[in-house]
């Protein structure tokens, strides 16, 4: 009786936290200020998602002669640059799917995405972000690759889903994974507040404005939309959806 009280709790615990992003990343200190301030930081403190890091270099033992603990080498076939090995991400992915088992739901299967970024890999869209959410993922895996890339074997070990968030080449996968945390937990119910709102909620218009009525700026007058203080909301619905 005690017990099945306990995994009730547990159960209760658990499924507090809707998302539980785990990142794989040599830069885990980059991700600080973003992830803790406004909705995300919110979102945390609120248990709406888990952000986790898990640093490649921590799964390589032994320091190379400059004192350092590789996480890349040299490309096969030459080229410029360095490529991130395999197994320290691998390492790490074992580190986080380990957590994952040690803290699952006892009643329900682990829901887990394993992503890897990209500039080549599938475009990201919100239409994917809320497609996770739907599907109810409850661990997301965001391998953030640096250097030139990362040795393509990891992708095929681990089946992950190859993602670009658009068309551009950055230095590495930090930014990419808070684009997606960003994107996918603004998605999960609850995690905005009244002040804000997902897109299909409200009559969305990507030309917004505020107070004052007319901005005076370098002597000139700029003025908002006569149709939008016309208090005339059929006119107005009509003017937001153009
Ligand atoms: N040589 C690679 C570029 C590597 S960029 C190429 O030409 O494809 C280094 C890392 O930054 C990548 O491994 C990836 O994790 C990340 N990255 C860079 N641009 C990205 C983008 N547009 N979308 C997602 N990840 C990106």
């Amino acid at each position: 009786m005690e017990s099945n009280l306990y995994v009730v709790i547990f159960t209760i615990l658990d499924y507090s936290i809707s998302m539980r992003f785990h990142i794989i990343t040599i830069f885990p200190n980059s991700f600080d200020s973003y992830i803790n301030e406004s909705i995300i930081g919110r979102a945390v403190k609120n248990k709406f998602i888990s952000i986790k890091f898990y640093n490649p270099r921590d799964y390589v033992k032994d320091k190379n002669k400059n004192g350092y603990r590789p996480v890349d080498d040299k490309p096969y076939g030459g080229g410029p640059g360095m490529v991130m090995r395999a197994e320290p991400i691998l390492k790490a992915v074992e580190k986080a799917m380990s957590w994952i088992a040690k803290t699952k739901n006892l009643h329900v299967k682990p829901k887990i995405k394993i992503i890897l970024f990209s500039p080549s890999g599938k475009k990201f869209e919100t239409s994917y972000a809320k497609k996770l959410v739907k599907q109810k993922y409850h661990d997301i895996i965001l391998i953030s690759g640096r250097y030139e890339g990362i040795d393509e074997r990891v992708k095929k070990i681990l089946h992950a889903e190859n993602i670009s968030i658009g068309d551009y080449v950055l230095t590495g996968g930090e930014l990419p994974a808070m684009v997606l945390i960003d994107c996918i937990s603004r998605q999960i119910p609850g995690v905005l507040g009244k002040y804000e709102s997902l897109e299909e909620e409200r009559v969305s218009s990507s030309e917004v404005y505020t107070r004052p009525e007319v901005l005076k700026y370098k002597g000139k007058n700029f003025k908002v939309p006569k149709v939008l203080l016309s208090g005339n909301h059929v006119e107005i619905e009509k003017w937001k959806k153009i």
